[in-house]
């Protein structure tokens, strides 16, 4: 009896019963666009839930990294250091000021950037004269990084440090939310990443005159006057107050989302972590991941199973998944950028996969998910 599946998502979104509550009222107030309630309550949630005391709800993202630069000044010509393990969003807004990305390669145990290979890179940059202007440090997958030390790294350079935390709302390293280690952090609500506006993002630090800039930069840098006058070169950043009504709903449910998906990673661990080949990333000690995606690397001269026949395979019984971050030094946009190697993110990506991990999954779909992967590595499912 063949029929045909239900597709299960890599990471879809899933809602509550209160982002239509909060749109609703949004409706209500006739505050569809432009700063509403919704809009002051969804950032006010965030500064409590991250421990921060300046946030500014953006439509991406991307905008909210973009805007970073914007405040450090990043001009042309200037070189920024990026983690090459990353989605693309994290190093195109360098590009997009005219400055120079230079991609520094990860550490295997948490898989963002390797602090010993920045210090190299630091100083070899120093030597012929083009330091660094700023640091863009992802935590991939929810994963916190080396952050502490990359931290005291920037503190001692005195080079402003960026927090690329798109993926890790939540995610912290002995109890200090991720994205609030560096100058500015960022966070996207993109509707895959663990909770959405339907597009969105934030921008955080403990500088106050810093979001309050970037506030005046996101909503095309209007003057204060009676007429149109701009005295700098603005965007069209701002989150909507409707994409803010549903981040509200979305806030109040965020804990739970996060130790759904812990769960999610808990499982599959349970049932694939004992096959010879496989391996799951692990947590450091004092780290909280919020498994935003659950990861396996497989080594193929073990399983004789590449990431890629796995992710194919999954795909033919309706199952998506999908291959680690293809590193940004492997880009067309950025193969002739230089770049600090060690060979790690190239070994990632060519032999890790990304599970379904969407907290709406129920226990039929990960059972579903666990079956169809041990079916592919060839083992025998004891019952
Ligand atoms: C999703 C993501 C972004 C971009 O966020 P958007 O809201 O989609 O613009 C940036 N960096 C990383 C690491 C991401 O995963």
């Amino acid at each position: 009896m063949t029929s045909i599946s239900k597709p299960i998502l890599l990471s879809p979104p899933h809602f509550s019963d209160e982002e239509l509550k909060y749109v609703k009222q949004a409706f209500g107030q006739e505050w569809i666009a432009g700063r509403g309630e919704n809009l002051d309550e969804l950032e006010g949630a965030l500064s409590n839930f991250l421990g921060i005391d300046h946030v500014v709800a953006l439509n991406s993202g991307t905008a909210a990294i973009h805007l970073a630069l914007v405040l450090l000044g990043i001009k042309r010509g200037d070189v920024v250091l990026c983690s090459t393990f990353t989605f693309a969003a994290s190093a195109n807004p360098i590009v997009y000021q005219g400055a120079e990305p230079v991609f520094i390669d990860s550490e295997s145990e948490t898989w963002n950037m390797d602090p010993e290979l920045l210090v190299k890179a630091i100083d070899e940059l120093i030597k012929i004269g083009k330091k660094p202007k700023a640091i863009i440090f992802v935590h991939v997958y929810g994963m916190p990084g080396k952050i502490e030390e990359v931290a005291n790294i920037c503190n001692h350079f005195q080079i402003p440090l960026i927090e690329d935390a798109a993926e890790a709302l939540g995610a912290t390293r002995k109890g200090k939310k991720v994205g609030t280690f560096g100058d500015l952090g960022v966070y996207s609500f993109n509707d895959n990443k663990i909770i959405t506006t339907s597009g969105g993002g934030a921008l955080v630090s403990n500088n106050g005159d810093w979001i309050e800039r970037a506030r005046f930069l996101a909503s095309q840098s209007r003057d204060r006057t009676n007429y149109y006058q701009h005295s700098a070169i603005g965007y069209n950043y701002v989150m909507s107050n409707i994409a803010a009504s549903i981040g509200r709903g979305q806030m109040e449910v965020l804990q739970d989302r996060i130790e759904k998906r812990r769960e999610i990673f808990a499982y599959y661990k349970e049932r694939l972590g004992q096959i010879e080949g496989v391996k799951f990333l692990e947590e450091l000690p004092g780290v909280y991941c919020n498994r935003w995606l659950t990861t396996l690397l497989i080594d193929r001269e073990i399983t004789s199973v590449s990431a890629e026949t796995l992710r194919f395979e999954l795909e033919q019984v309706s199952i998506e998944s999908r291959l680690l971050w293809n590193p940004m030094h492997r880009q067309p946009i950025y193969q002739e950028k230089q770049y600090f190697d060690n060979g790690i993110s190239d070994h990632l990506f060519s032999s890790g996969l990304c599970l379904p991990s969407g907290s709406n999954m129920g226990a039929a779909d990960l059972e579903r998910v666990t079956d169809a992967v041990l079916k592919v590595l060839d083992q025998v499912t004891r019952s």
